[in-house]
């Protein structure tokens, strides 16, 4: 631990970000998927923050009443308020907690890190909200948590008497809204239907880049034969045009790289090694025109890297960018990389190439929603 530690500090000398710290975090048993995860949510500033403030304002928290949440605020607290400015913390309150509530994290065999995260996302949405709730009905005033506005989902039923969803900062970090628009080839009525979003899992070819992939993503699909329209206008099944674009970016932008696909004739997923180029600075080019900041524009900070050549095995890493410096982080170790090296991590035109570590789960932080 100590030598390359304090190795990193040498490295940064003068350059060390004030109050920053740079903590590798110990591997229990194959949980790199979930160091992983941890680093690049950590350097998410505004997700760190919020969790720094939720544990600032806890009281502390029984065993019983633990949940992955103060579990995740604690971890991110006792990071941050390391005298030391690098080395290593064990997150093992933290994985147990992962251990105790999802059974599918329970083994110590490999496991994806971006069911991981949508895992994670996930609960922490769950336990927000059932507190919202809670603190809502105790109070019994009418200062309730903001309400969703604008979704199409619950529109039709804005003054009815149901709850609406509560809105918490998770939601304001991750969530995203896609709009699915179908056009009726018979009478051009378009219908769209809205859906919400933490990530976006994109299918991934040989040779190309984040960008063909979103517009593939949003490429317009036709609706026909069995798959017919059923248009409420001509009030019968049409032929129809159905694309998907985003409607509101989300301030950060988790994209994942369907790397591991299900291969029919070998009865088994396999990893798909593909070259596909992330760039630092990403342009959405797949928004209606009308969203907020349609020329969308993103900087890349962390990358979760999936190290090996098979879906089943294999390791995972972190690049994390952090105060302009790159770092690279890989359970108890953490080093300083060059930006350059990042595009290592593109993926590989042969089949078999002897660098197995490809850009998995990418996360960007918008430019212009810097709030
Ligand atoms: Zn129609």
């Amino acid at each position: 631990m100590g030598a390359s530690s304090s190795k990193l500090e040498k490295v940064l000398g003068d350059q060390f970000p004030e109050g920053e710290r740079y903590f590798g975090l110990e591997n229990f048993g194959n949980t790199c998927y979930c160091n992983s995860v941890l680093q690049a949510l950590y350097f998410c500033v505004p997700f760190r923050e919020q969790l720094l403030e939720y544990c600032g304002q806890k009281k502390p928290v029984a065993e019983s009443e633990e949940n992955l949440l103060t579990c995740l605020s604690e971890l991110f607290t006792q990071i941050n308020s390391q005298k030391k400015k690098t080395g290593v913390i064990a997150p093992k309150r933290f994985v147990q907690r992962v251990r105790k509530q999802n059974e599918l994290f329970r083994s110590y065999m490999h496991q994806d890190a971006h069911e991981f995260l949508n895992f994670l996302l996930n609960e922490l949405v769950d336990i927000l909200v059932k507190e919202a709730q809670a603190a809502n009905s105790n109070s019994g005033s009418h200062t309730s948590p903001e309400k969703v506005v604008g979704n199409g989902a619950t529109n039709g039923l804005a003054n009815g008497n149901h709850k609406e969803p509560v809105v918490t900062w998770v939601h304001k970090i991750f969530q995203g809204t896609l709009t699915n628009e179908t056009r009726c080839l018979r009478c051009e009525t378009i219908t769209a239907r809205d859906e919400t979003f933490l990530d976006l899992s994109l299918d991934i070819e040989q040779n190309s880049s984040i960008t063909s992939c979103l517009r593939n993503f949003s490429s317009t699909e036709t609706l026909n034969a069995e798959d017919k329209f059923f248009c409420d206008k001509c009030c019968s099944l049409q032929e129809a045009q159905k694309r998907m674009k985003i409607k509101s970016p989300p301030r950060i932008l988790a994209l994942h790289l369907k790397r591991f696909k299900y291969i029919e004739q070998l009865g088994r997923y396999k990893k798909l090694s593909y070259r596909v180029v992330f760039p630092l600075e990403l342009k959405l080019c797949n928004t209606t025109d009308d969203a907020p900041g349609s020329e969308a524009e993103y900087s890349l900070f962390a990358v979760v890297v999936h190290v090996g050549s098979g879906p089943n095995h294999g390791h995972y890493v972190s690049l994390v960018k952090s105060h302009n410096h790159w770092l690279f982080f890989d359970d108890e170790n953490v080093e300083i990389i060059d930006e350059s090296i990042v595009q290592t991590f593109f993926g590989s035109t042969q089949e078999y190439s002897n660098n197995t570590d490809h850009g998995y789960i990418l996360f960007y932080e918008s430019l212009d929603q810097k709030k």
